[in-house]
């Protein structure tokens, strides 16, 4: 019997021994998967003339109010700014106004054989909440260059995109620079609002039989500092986006006095279903591009963390519970289910014949609009509450290649303008005008070359939005190269 134990143990300790090395020997090769950091110099500050021209955009003030409600003056005055500000591109491009004020230009390559590659970014911006102006250390729409910043709304969302785009053709026109490849840049004037600019530019280019061997349009950015435990900032490039579906539950009741309720009463039979959807979200699970990015980052991490990325066939639960604790983190690891929308009821002693409400679901790539409305359907139909899938319901996006040419194009450019970054695959939890572009390309990523730190996000669609001198100076440089790498894209897309 003491022998039996005996033996038990010891196989025991020789099966913790072997996990143990499998565990260690893992955790060795991942980090020595990482590359060095870049000694290139970063490249070098915006120049005070390309400041002053973002500048300019940002004092236009090109909003979209709710509604779609837009000043076309501003718009018009936007334009007029890109025609004086970029002589060349102006010279050498085709331009086209689509949907009423979306931007399309179309640089012709000497080889129109080769797909065309497109950057996309948006001219809109959203509101200043209005109260909050005099919170802002510089005025929302003066475009102030202080302290090391472009300061002003539009200055990050998207302005930097669309300016750093026009500055890097105009240098490389000035430089002598002849695409082989068609480069086109399509940007949207109703980001903020739906997008219907880019959706049109992308049916145009449809129905002229273009296919793009590449798209770019804003959407992640270099974290730096947002990603717990990451030892270097991380360039994330989203390889898809999450789809977006709502779901409109309508409860139908008998009335009458309050005084005698009625058990099919229409809000409390809303009120549960709701509850019901909130409480069983969808399972958590990590997709491809979310697996990716712990595959890049997670080598750029200290001992625990490290070893917990690495061994993911071991901690993946507890790597999931740990996602799902933050819901920063949990909407990449699951689709998610908001209850946005209630109504009921018109006056406290009346039973309400009608009850409504919306739930707001993000999909993760895999999940369809399908599933999720035959999900609320199961739960919904057993309290006799209907189920409508409401308009503009996106299935997820595909998932675009995160190795072969175009991704190395990409993350060669983004390396170069942040030496210190780790490049990282990474997927958009919101909605982007690339959805738009998604059936005429394979290779749709998002990602805006600026930093991002952890005080920064509430800058977004917030107050003292702003960009760094230095990182504007790197976007130029990264449309730049990006620009240039295109054309070394293989023929065959
Ligand atoms: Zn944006």
């Amino acid at each position: 019997m003491a022998r039996m134990v005996k033996r038990g143990a010891s196989v025991l300790l020789a099966a913790l021994l072997i996990l143990l090395l499998v565990v260690a020997f893992r955790t060795w090769t991942f980090g020595r998967s990482l590359p060095p950091p870049s000694d290139a110099p970063p490249p070098p500050a915006a120049s005070a003339d390309a400041l002053a021209r973002l500048s300019a955009a940002v004092r236009i003030p090109t909003v979209s109010h709710e509604g779609g409600v837009q000043d076309a003056a501003a718009f018009a005055a936007f334009a007029d700014l890109l025609r004086q500000a970029y002589p060349r591109v102006h010279g050498a491009l085709r331009r086209e106004e689509v949907a009423g004020g979306s931007l399309l230009y179309t640089w012709p390559g000497a080889d129109p054989s080769l797909a065309p590659v497109l950057l996309a970014a948006h001219i809109d911006v959203v509101p200043v909440e209005p109260g909050t102006e005099a919170r802002w250390t510089h005025p929302p729409f003066s475009g102030a260059i202080a302290d090391g910043f472009v300061w002003g709304r539009g200055a990050w969302d998207d302005k930097s995109g669309v300016m750093g785009i026009m500055e890097a053709a105009e240098a490389l026109l000035a430089a002598g620079f002849a695409p082989r490849r068609t480069l086109i840049f399509a940007f949207g004037h109703d980001e903020e609002v739906g997008g219907e600019g880019a959706r049109a530019m992308a049916a145009l280019l449809r129905a002229r039989g273009v296919r793009l061997a590449m798209v770019l349009d804003e959407g992640m950015l270099v974290a730096d500092g947002i990603i717990a435990g990451a030892g270097r900032p991380a360039a994330l490039i989203g390889v898809a986006e999450k789809g977006y579906a709502s779901i409109e539950l309508v409860a139908r009741a008998q009335g009458g006095h309050s005084s005698m309720p009625t058990p099919d009463n229409a809000a409390a039979r809303i009120a549960r279903t709701v509850a019901d959807l909130s409480d069983r979200p969808f399972p958590a699970r990590l997709s491809p591009p979310v697996a990716a990015m712990f595959d890049a980052v997670g080598p750029t991490m200290r001992l625990p963390e490290r070893a917990a990325l690495a061994n993911r066939w071991l901690t993946g639960r507890l790597l999931l519970r740990t996602l799902t604790a933050e819901p920063s983190t949990d909407a990449s690891v699951r689709t998610t289910t908001a209850a946005t929308i209630l109504s009921a009821g018109t006056k406290d002693n009346v039973l309400p014949q009608e009850a409504r409400a919306v739930i707001n679901h993000r999909l993760l790539p895999g999940d369809t609009v399908a599933e999720v409305v035959a999900r609320a359907r199961r739960v919904a139909e057993r309290r006799g509450v209907e189920v409508r899938l409401m308009d503009g319901a996106v299935e997820p996006s595909p998932v675009s290649p995160m190795a072969g040419p175009a991704w190395d194009v990409l993350a060669a450019a983004a390396g170069r303008a942040f030496p210190d970054a780790v490049v990282a695959p990474g997927l958009t939890v919101g909605a982007t005008d690339a959805r738009h572009y998604v059936g005429i390309s394979d290779a749709t990523y998002r990602f805006l070359p600026v930093r991002a730190g952890p005080d920064d996000l509430p800058r977004f669609h917030g107050t003292d939005e702003r960009v760094s001198i230095a990182d504007y100076g790197a976007a130029i440089a990264f449309y730049r190269m990006l620009m240039e790498g295109a054309q070394r894209l293989p023929a065959a897309r």
